[in-house]
């Protein structure tokens, strides 16, 4: 399977050369030239299958130039025992038509984990076969998880380093201890003075830095990302859509070949992507559903077709989700449109005014599949409040916006049909907010919050978060956006 860039056709790259660039050096990204099926024969070949095997079968027809071998080794590392259940993406039925999957069982406890945890396998594999002499530097902007996740995947990982840009004081407390206490002898973290436009901006701005190429290709280094503009990180979220489905058929939630609906939590707009690209594929997928918290510039864009990022920019509850320029709908612009010279012009106008209205075909096949809704902050303790009375399932930010949003769209569709949700974060990464939904008032600071939010559910805080009490912090550093540059040529010295 060969890939092009988003912005050029005749840009033709093979998957290890996608994935370890990141990004095309017009700008673009990298999408795969075809999309192979899954029939309904293979669904119910993939039933009986475990997560690991699944993500084989599921990832090999876009990994041509890796063998099984390869991809067996690598699914097993990534999805092994640092996940806390052994089905790695479990779903949890909440009645007849709802289940979350939940995909916040890794080493970091978000969603981030199932592909931050094979990331690094396919990066390193790709290196090598494109003959790639020198090291490698991750450079990373995270609107909190990624981060974490990121470091986690490539810490210790030979011939890589990795280098995380946060939003200061745009993250949670939790995320950011996860961050700056992070071990390894290849990594950094840094602070920017902004938000997550900000430090994401910044990065993209280094890539495109000529001189800044130069000068680290002469010390033998290169440059790639571990953000969702890179193929490796789709790809790899595209296999849980896939294997949620088949738990519903294995646990006769549905029969196969009936439609779900699915509803995804979105900020840059990766994930809802990997469920089109399983819907493209032929997963039973009937609507996707985007929902947003009160930065909703998707949900505008999903329903008027032009796209505005010149508006107010909230610090929310789900800060993972703080995101007015969504990278990943540039590939659903090329999916939609299979032109890249209209992509091309969309890109452009984003970059120059900040909004581009798309094409009246473009927005009909959007809405055909996609809805959408958004849920502010009120809302959102609202919901974790409820449910967590009503049937003791405890939600984070994110997944309660994302379950608010479902319900919203439920009682407009009246269809009845089944609905996955998903639940991107375990709730012990944000404690403050998940503890005032409870009606909680008084919170104690630093890694406490985590015992006290225990205290307070009746349930238990995943191991890795319990254990950040007592750990040192190691990356104190601030700066300006305008320093990135300095921090990334200091950390390869
Ligand atoms: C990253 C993240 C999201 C948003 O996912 P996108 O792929 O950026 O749309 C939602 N929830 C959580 C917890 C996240 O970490």
């Amino acid at each position: 399977m060969n890939y092009f860039s988003t912005r050029d056709h005749q840009h033709i790259v093979s998957a290890a050369q996608a994935i370890a660039c990141g990004l095309a050096p017009d700008g673009g990204l990298f999408v795969p030239e075809t999309l192979p099926e899954v029939s309904a024969q293979q669904l119910q070949a993939l039933c009986g299958m475990t997560y690991q095997q699944r993500a084989v079968e599921i990832m090999r027809p876009f990994l041509s130039e890796f063998s099984d071998d390869e991809l067996s080794h690598f699914t097993a590392a990534a999805y092994g025992d640092q996940f806390d259940d052994a089905a790695v993406a479990p779903l949890r039925r909440l009645d007849d038509t709802t289940a979350f999957l939940e995909l916040w069982h890794g080493p970091t406890c978000a969603f981030k984990d199932m592909a931050l945890q094979i990331l690094p396998y396919l990066l390193t594999a790709s290196l090598k076969k494109c003959g790639e002499q020198r090291q490698v530097c991750i450079l990373v902007a995270t609107s909190g998880d990624t981060g974490k996740a990121a470091l986690q995947g490539f810490a210790d990982v030979p011939g890589t380093k990795i280098l995380v840009f946060y939003p200061y004081s745009g993250v949670s407390e939790i995320q950011r201890l996860q961050m700056v206490t992070q071990t390894g002898s290849n990594v950094a973290v840094s602070a920017v003075r902004g938000n997550f436009d900000d430090a994401q901006t910044g990065v993209k701005t280094l890539f495109s830095d000529v001189s800044l190429r130069e000068e680290l290709a002469a010390r033998g280094y290169f440059l790639s990302s571990a953000n969702s503009i890179n193929w490796g990180r789709v790809l790899p979220q595209i296999v849980y859509y896939v294997s949620a489905y088949c738990d519903l058929v294995t646990a006769e939630q549905i029969t196969m070949g009936e439609k779900v609906d699915v509803c995804v939590p979105t900020g840059n707009f990766g994930n809802i992507l990997a469920a089109y690209y399983a819907r493209c594929m032929g997963v039973p997928i009937r609507r996707l559903v985007c929902a947003s918290n009160a930065n909703n510039v998707l949900t505008d864009f999903l329903t008027t077709g032009t796209y505005d990022r010149n508006r107010p920019f909230y610090q929310t509850a789900s800060p993972s989700m703080d995101i007015l320029i969504s990278s990943n709908l540039e590939r659903l612009l090329y999916l939609l449109s299979g032109s890249d010279e209209a992509v091309r012009g969309y890109m452009a106008q984003l970059a120059e005014t900040g909004r581009y209205t798309v094409s009246e075909e473009i927005k009909n096949a959007i809405q055909s599949v996609f809805a959408c809704g958004f849920c502010d902050d009120a809302g959102t303790e609202a919901m974790i409040g409820a449910e967590y009375k009503r049937s003791g399932y405890l939600l984070d930010t994110h997944t309660a916006v994302a379950y608010r949003v479902a319900e919203q769209f439920r009682r407009a569709d009246g269809s009845g049909a089944p609905m996955i949700v998903a639940s991107t974060a375990s709730p012990f990464k944000f404690c403050a907010s998940v503890l005032h939904a409870l009606g909680c008032e008084e919170l104690q600071s630093g890694t406490a919050i985590i015992g006290q939010l225990a205290e307070a559910s009746g349930r238990p805080a995943p191991a890795p978060l319990a254990g950040l009490a007592g750990k040192q912090v190691r990356f104190g550093e601030v700066v300006d956006k305008g320093a990135m540059r300095a921090v990334v040529t200091e950390f390869l010295q």
